[in-house]
């Protein structure tokens, strides 16, 4: 419990806090310096380095048969650079390799590939022309840093979220998270307040990316909702309410994200199209047609078909006693048919406007025990909840997080080392 332990270190953090950013000024002043020395000094000041950055149509041969590289050592280089650092492919426009030579005209000794912000790949020519592969991670410097909101009139949640500051990709994750919890169209009001944990990955103090989500509270219509990322002693790593229970539900509310509820759950609604009082076993999600419909939760499609009033349709069996109902699609996705499983959030097929139906839209239902029930308010089985040994680990845990919370409420600015 790597995260508890450090942020048990700022128990004292009126102070702590005022050092740390002591320390972040120390650290850009360091690092100015040091990029100041980097320029000049060094061992490798009369070698020769090229950068080649990965372009659409370039293969590794391709790469460096035109850096001189024989095609018996490219042969031997893509090998071990499959086995030994799993790189099987380059990606254009984001791979780069870098080629390091002794001298303008010598052969290439060394080369430097990095297959994504966190790792490094190094190939060595020793003198006897052997090539040799090492691939190790970078050492992220990881910060918790803390971004709250408020709702405003008319506002969305990703309106608010990025008001505050949230990046676009944390944003998109807590709401994946609350949307177990919460329908974004209807439980968002003028006045509710939120705020985040996450952490920013940090690489010789520049920012490199953002990593998880640590924590986040949001003020909803029914209550407190608040969730927090844990890893429980066999390794897993979930995300819990403030009691331990699992927040990720077997199934979701709105399959489809920021979605706007264009019709309730009803079992007394006059039908749009026939006109009469009809009971509506679902709930209508506007959406423009060829959006994609994810599953709301893991199972098996037990239907895929045609009916006069669903038009287009899917239905997932998720366990034994919940189904869902998909319809109207426009078409089906690739590979779904009856008997496919699917996991949580895999597209099963495409908004669309067929069958009884006034324009495009998702129709979804979730039926318990062969009963429809109201996907809004349908009380929903959490998949993984925290045996006894672990839950009092996360009790302490969250106890960390909520103090940590409360201090950074005060010092919006500063961050905490993870
Ligand atoms: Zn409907």
């Amino acid at each position: 419990m790597e995260k508890a332990k450090n942020i048990l270190t700022i128990r004292r953090l009126t102070w702590a806090v005022l050092v740390l950013a002591g320390l972040l000024t120390l650290t850009a002043v360091g690092l100015l310096v040091s990029r100041m020395n980097r320029t000049h000094v060094g061992p490798s000041d009369t070698s020769c380095e090229t950068v080649v950055v990965v372009a659409p149509g370039d293969t590794l041969g391709k790469l460096l048969s035109a850096q001189g590289i024989s095609a018996r050592d490219i042969d031997a280089i893509a090998k071990m650079l499959r086995k030994d650092a799993g790189v099987s492919t380059l990606r254009a426009d984001n791979d780069k390799i870098e080629f390091v030579r002794a001298s303008d005209d010598a052969p290439v000794t060394r080369m430097i590939l990095r297959p994504g912000p966190w790792r490094v790949v190094e190939l060595t020519c020793d003198d006897a022309g052997t090539w040799r592969c090492a691939a190790h991670d970078i050492e992220r410097d990881t910060r918790a840093v803390y971004r709250a909101g408020e709702i405003r009139d008319g506002d969305s949640f990703y309106l608010a979220g990025s008001r505050a500051g949230i990046p676009a990709g944390i944003l998109a994750d807590v709401y994946d998270l609350l949307a177990f919890e919460m329908d974004f169209e209807r439980d968002i009001r003028a006045g509710q307040r939120f705020s985040v944990l996450y952490e920013e990955n940090f690489h010789d103090g520049a920012k490199i990316d953002n990593g998880h989500v640590i924590a986040v509270w949001f003020e909803a219509l029914r209550g407190n909702v608040k969730m927090y990322r844990f890893r429980k002693s066999d390794g897993t790593i979930g995300y819990y309410d403030e009691n331990g229970n699992g927040a990720i539900k077997s199934l979701k509310r709105t399959p489809i994200n920021n979605a706007r509820i264009t019709s309730s759950f009803n079992l007394r609604r006059k039908h749009p199209v026939l006109g009469f009082t009809r009971a509506h076993k679902g709930v209508d999600f506007r959406a423009s047609t060829g959006t994609p419909i994810p599953s709301a939760g893991a199972g098996r499609v037990v239907a895929r078909g045609f009916n006069k009033g669903h038009g287009n349709y899917v239905k997932i069996r998720h366990n034994g006693s919940y189904e869902t109902l998909y319809a109207h699609m426009s078409r089906f996705a690739k590979g779904v048919g009856v008997g496919t499983n699917v996991r949580q959030g895999q597209t099963i097929g495409y908004v669309g406007s067929t069958g009884m139906s006034t324009g495009p839209h998702l129709h979804y239902e979730i039926i318990k025990n062969g009963k429809h029930v109201n996907p809004m308010t349908v009380k929903l089985p959490a998949i993984s909840n925290l045996g006894t040994g672990d839950k009092d680990r996360f009790l302490k845990y969250r106890a960390l997080i909520d103090d940590a919370n409360s201090q950074l409420k005060d010092n919006p600015n500063l961050f905490i080392q993870l």
